[in-house]
């Protein structure tokens, strides 16, 4: 076997190890920090590159051809060596003495020790140099062998300095499969509402993570319980302990975090499935038989995951589709014997790129029911034979299958663009969908002039 040194050189890629060697060269002492520390004792790639040095940015710049100034108030410019971003900055500490240059609370100090100091959690606060030496003055290793996620230093202090970090160390939990060191984990519950003055796109950053980790059921059931769901997804609270019905063995939250897990780690899948019975315990009734049913939920879950996703400012596009998905998570449900012009409703309103993400989210809902064996239902398989074949012919199921488009139905009726035209080009649609026979141009545009005098009632 190989001495340690020379294995967890030989981990570190030339061209992250040549500006180790070319810092140090210059006189600045220089290491690897952080997360990538971490990914190269456990035998992982590094999503990233940081690197720890004596080295002022100025002089960085002057040091390295291709270099950006990233961050340069907090001391980070990011080099480009071979392609590869390596982040340099240069050592910090966020205590003692203050250089009035600088952001508040920022310093730079000539030592390593202290910039660890500084770091959030023990398995990230190692520093490795050029020569593959390890340095681990607060016992990173030994957390990293323990599986433990523990605070550097006084944990309730690290988190009032900074409220991420209890989603940071939530998110290492649920990333790397880890626990939380027990004072840690106290002071999570005691410091939640440190969450509440965080910025709403940095939670949802780490929401994101955490649900596409590879343990997202345990980052979860860790968020509910310190309290930090609370602050920043409170309406998925009313599911914790709500018993459901006959279909389903688990309350609505342990049947959430399953769903999520049994999902594909793609984002707007994993939010879907945590958000896909949000309404659930706002659309509760009892029937006189004392059935509990949840009518609705769909709809109102679709209104509820927009709000709850653009508060935590997702983008526009995956807002879109986790609505989508909530709304028509029951559409493969129940197939009762339906037409085939049903069908093809359904398919239209599904849209087709949308069937296979629902067929996953329906597979997890049923897994974590705990009551049903097997993929899909009989019935779900019955009708995605049908929608199969549907697909497989070629009816139109949405408005560019049409073998009109808008500017025909502007030519036809002498209507200007506007929303009469959209509506018009919609119309056709649900003919067609009805009657496929009906997409050709002659019929469309007969039938279009004779929508647009109906469009003439409307002011
Ligand atoms: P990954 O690269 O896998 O996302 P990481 O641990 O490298 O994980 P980064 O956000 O890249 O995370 O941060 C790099 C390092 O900077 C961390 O490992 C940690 O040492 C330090 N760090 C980042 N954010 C904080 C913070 N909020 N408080 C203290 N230290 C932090
Ligand atoms: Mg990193």
């Amino acid at each position: 076997m190989l001495p340690a040194k020379l294995r967890l050189r030989r981990r570190v890629p030339r061209p992250t190890a040549g500006v180790l060697v070319s810092l140090e060269a210059a006189g600045h002492p220089a290491y690897l920090v952080g997360g990538c520390v971490r990914d190269i004792l456990q035998g992982r790639p590094p999503l990233d590159w940081d690197i720890a040095t004596g080295a002022l940015p100025e002089q960085v710049m002057h040091l390295f051809e291709r270099t950006v100034p990233t961050g340069l108030k907090y001391g980070t410019v990011t080099v480009i060596q071979s392609g590869v971003p390596i982040q340099v900055t240069t050592f910090r500490s966020e205590t003692g003495y203050q250089d009035h240059r600088r952001p508040e609370g920022v310093t730079f100090i000539p030592d390593l020790q202290a910039d660890l100091s500084r770091r959030d959690f023990t398995i990230n606060a190692m520093a490795l140099d050029a020569r593959g030496c390890l340095y681990d003055p607060l016992g990173g290793r030994d957390d990293l062998r323990r599986r433990l996620v523990r605070a550097v230093g006084d944990p309730r202090r690290r988190f009032d300095e900074d409220g991420l970090r209890l989603l940071r160390g939530v998110r290492l939990v649920a990333e790397l499969g880890f626990e939380l060191e027990a004072e840690t984990g106290r002071a999570m519950g005691e410091k939640a509402h440190l969450l509440d003055h965080i910025a709403p796109e940095r939670i949802g950053a780490e929401l994101a993570r955490i649900v596409q980790s590879a343990h997202p059921g345990k980052g979860l059931v860790l968020l509910e319980r310190t309290g930090l769901l609370d602050r920043f997804l409170p309406e998925l609270r009313a599911g914790v302990g709500l018993i459901q019905n006959e279909h389903h063995v688990f309350t609505v939250w342990e049947h959430t975090v399953l769903a999520v897990e049994h999902v594909p780690p793609d984002l707007t899948l994993r939010l879907a499935a945590l958000l896909h019975d949000v309404a659930k315990p706002y659309t509760l009734t009892v029937g006189d038989d004392g059935r509990r049913h949840f009518f609705g939920h769909e709809l109102l879950g679709a209104d509820m995951a927009e709000e709850i996703l653009t508060r935590l400012r997702f983008g526009r596009p995956v807002v879109d589709r986790v609505r989508h998905l909530v709304r028509q998570h029951m559409a493969l449900h129940h197939a009762p014997d339906m037409k085939e012009a049903a069908v093809r409703r359904l398919l239209a309103r599904i849209g087709q790129d949308a069937i296979k993400p629902l067929l996953q989210l329906r597979q997890a809902d049923r897994l974590a029911s705990g009551t049903k064996q097997g993929p899909v239902s009989e019935g779900t398989a019955r009708l995605l034979g049908r929608m199969e074949r549907i697909l497989a012919g070629d009816s139109a199921l949405a408005l560019r299958d049409l073998a009109v488009d808008g500017h025909d139905v502007q030519r036809v009726t002498g209507l200007p663009p506007g929303p009469a035209v959209g509506r018009i080009l919609r119309r056709l649609l649900d003919a067609v969908l009805e009657e496929p026979a009906l997409n050709r141009r002659q019929c469309l545009e007969d039938l279009a002039r004779r929508l647009a005098a109906d469009e003439d009632g409307r002011v």
